[in-house]
């Protein structure tokens, strides 16, 4: 009996290779399928008679096969697949290309369900390439008829095998528990979670994939409502190590700076050092757009709380800063380590598991003269490293996984967590429980913006400071959607930027080629760049299934230009500084999101230097796309993207999961306040009776 726990590979034309491709997507058990969601829809619409159709137009048609036969064009090198289809109106032919296996798959005489584009060719139409299945009786059409979820892939994934595995255990919805409060549901009129579920893969209609959201969106928000009590609860009592403000060696870190801080930055760093001041654990965010210079006022946060560890001589203090990716840890680590060179702090590297760590130290030598010479950084490569040696560090610099339950740091005085892109609910939870006597003080730093209204709801005691201005000497990024025909011009431009010493990112979706989807990958453009188009240029790529010390080992030689062109995937997205770089070109802009383009071209335009972004449409983008795309032509500010992102998608185009930039909410908008309200409503309720 297959039930929700089951494995994927329990099912039915499941084996080895398709379990292995869904591992990849994380979807391991049957439960996971159910809640890998769509994140859009196509509307077909009802189906159509042969003789209405209309050239250019989408359609469904039903039919019979009157005729399917192979052919081979050698000139083309194409596998054609013909036949001819009829119903009680007309007949149309049907053409498909290199998919030689339909011919034993459908058979003349069968009844199929085909939706596809009419074409035109030499006077003749045809129905090209459309996606089939079998009509069979008391079987429902979930790939060409009415409305079509659509799923993020990867790993060689199709839509349909999606959609085929899906409707296999689609009942077993039934049994998912359902967590929501019963009276919550009835005042709310919500789903329950298993319909809610059903209809999310498998609408009726547009209504269904309304109601599915609500209740999937108020599950999300009431989750996180009752995690923040929680936490409000726990924090109440604690106490933090009360961090001094030290003015003095603070002036001269800001009068250190190659350049001026500007307003927001002074006022934000402020607010952060009245804070740490106090025994009361901070919980505060830092928000400002990509490029404002957050680094540097952690760094004073960073500061300070170091020096109290010193000057108080507090044992085995530490305050750490976590990046989302080593290649960002790496990169802070060297950016704090110059900004603080004049200060004898002790500031670390832990990468991965604590086992294994590359860690190294820097010991600033105090000898002034011999600074230059004698600022030796020591690397010990996976080597276990002793705990003691481990403490020896004022600030630690990391990934994420730094306030994993086992790492061995004993104190936590500070935690900064940069692009966590997580409302860290959690995380603050999990550091309030972490010591029986001081609780860390904890400051979040993020691009993403989160309305403010939102943010006092969802932490209560949140506080938030603001850096809403970028440095002055920053340009606007000239951004340009262009269409695939004028890649060749993209490329001319991207020729002179080189010869001006400039430094180019390309990023595509996918890491490996994939022709089902025609979808752009790291390895295919890297070849083609090299190959054809840029021969005589140095090109290097990146992606998330290198190693560690490889990834690293690219990103310091494109920072140190030994490379002009850097083809990846979207593992430079988040806070990558790479000043030089003016050009950011992105393959198959469409399938990301815009909060996360937006990210990416802030990637380019760190430097005084004029910096472009040009988003490439692919063939087959929709006029749709295409005007989602010009929101970023047109606006340079995260939040106002955010905001037109919304409306776009409320006019109409019908999106299963959104992309809100955070992971907790799928399905909840940012700024949907009036279901946000309800479900701390709810939770209040929920959390009085629970006692
Ligand atoms: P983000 O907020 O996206 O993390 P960073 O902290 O990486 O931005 O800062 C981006 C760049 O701007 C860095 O190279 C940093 O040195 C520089 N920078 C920060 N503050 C200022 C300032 N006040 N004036 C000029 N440049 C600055
Ligand atoms: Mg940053």
């Amino acid at each position: 009996m297959i039930n929700l726990n089951s494995s994927i590979s329990q099912l039915k034309g499941v084996g080895k290779v398709i379990s292995n491709k869904l591992f990849k997507l994380d979807i391991e058990t049957i439960e996971d399928l159910l809640y890998y969601f769509p994140w859009r829809y196509d509307d077909i619409g009802e189906t159509k008679k042969i003789s209405e159709l209309k050239i250019g137009e989408i359609a469904n048609i039903q039919g019979e096969i009157e005729l399917i036969q192979n052919k081979r064009s050698f000139k083309k090198r194409l596998n054609i697949t013909e036949a001819l289809i009829t119903d009680d109106s007309g007949t149309i032919k049907v053409v498909w290309f290199n998919q030689a296996y339909l011919s034993r798959n459908l058979k003349a005489g069968d009844n199929v369900s085909l939706t596809g584009k009419l074409e035109e060719k030499n006077g003749q139409a045809s129905l090209n390439s459309p996606v089939y299945e079998k009509i069979i009786k008391g079987q429902k059409l979930i790939h060409t008829q009415g409305i079509i979820p659509f799923y993020h892939l990867s790993a060689g994934i199709s839509n349909k095998q999606l959609r085929h595995l899906l409707k296999q255990v689609i009942s077993l919805t039934k049994k998912l528990k359902d967590t929501l409060p019963l009276d919550t549901k009835k005042r709310l009129d919500l789903l329950d979670l298993g319909s809610a579920i059903e209809k999310i893969h498998f609408p009726q209609d547009k209504d269904d994939i309304k109601k599915a959201q609500k209740r999937l969106a108020f599950e999300e928000l009431f989750e996180l409502q009752i995690k923040s009590l929680s936490l409000k609860k726990e924090l109440k009592d604690k106490k933090s190590p009360a961090i001094e403000f030290h003015q003095k060696e603070t002036k001269e870190f800001v009068s250190s700076l190659p350049f001026d801080l500007m307003p927001a930055q002074k006022q934000s760093a402020w607010e952060i050092l009245q804070d740490m001041k106090s025994e009361k654990p901070m919980t505060r965010l830092l928000q400002g757009d990509v490029g404002s210079g957050k680094t540097v006022v952690a760094t004073i946060a960073l500061l300070n709380s170091a020096l109290r560890k010193q000057k108080d001589k507090v044992e085995n203090e530490q305050s750490l800063l976590m990046a989302p990716t080593e290649i960002l840890a790496q990169q802070h680590f060297q950016t704090i380590q110059k900004l603080l060179k004049d200060f004898d702090i002790k500031i670390s590297l832990y990468t991965r598991s604590f086992k294994e760590a590359n860690f190294i130290i820097q010991e600033k030598n105090t000898e002034k003269e011999e600074k230059e010479k004698k600022t030796k950084t020591k690397t010990k490569k996976k080597e276990k490293i002793k705990d003691e040696k481990y403490f020896e560090a004022d600030i630690i610099i990391g990934t994420h996984s730094l306030i994993q339950n086992k790492t061995p740091i004993e104190k936590p005085a500070l935690v900064i967590v940069d692009e966590q892109h997580r409302f860290g609910v959690e995380q603050r939870q999990k550091l309030a429980k972490r010591t029986d006597n001081l609780t860390p003080h904890y400051l979040s730093l993020t691009a993403t913006p989160i309305p403010r209204s939102l943010a006092l709801s969802i932490y209560g005691h949140l506080d938030v400071s603001n850096i809403k201005t970028t440095p002055k000497e920053r340009q606007k990024i000239n951004t340009k959607v262009v269409s695939e025909e004028n890649k060749n011009k993209v490329h001319q431009f991207i020729k002179q930027r080189m010869q001006n010493n400039e430094q180019i990112f390309v990023i595509c979706p996918l890491v490996d080629p994939s022709d089902k989807l025609g979808v752009k990958s790291v390895k295919e453009e890297y070849k083609n760049l090299s190959e054809n188009v840029f021969p005589d240029i140095n090109i290097a790529f990146l992606h998330g299934k290198m190693k560690a010390e490889e990834k690293t080992k690219v990103m310091q030689d494109f920072l140190s230009n030994k490379f002009k062109i850097l083809v990846s995937t979207s593992v430079v997205e988040v806070g990558v500084d790479v000043a030089n770089a003016t050009v950011m070109m992105i393959e198959d802009a469409s399938r990301f999101g815009l909060a996360q383009l937006h990210q990416f071209r802030g990637r380019v335009g760190r430097s005084d230097k004029k910096s472009y972004c040009f988003l490439m449409l692919s063939e087959i983008s929709s006029t749709k796309s295409k005007e989602r795309l010009q929101v970023l032509e047109k606006y340079n500010n995260g939040f106002k993207i955010a905001e037109e992102d919304l409306k776009l998608r409320g006019s109409g185009e019908m999106y299963g999961t959104i992309q809100s930039g955070f992971p907790e909410l799928k399905f909840a908008s940012l700024f949907d306040l009036d279901l946000i309200k309800k479900a701390q409503e709810e939770a209040k309720i929920y959390i009085k009776k629970d006692k």
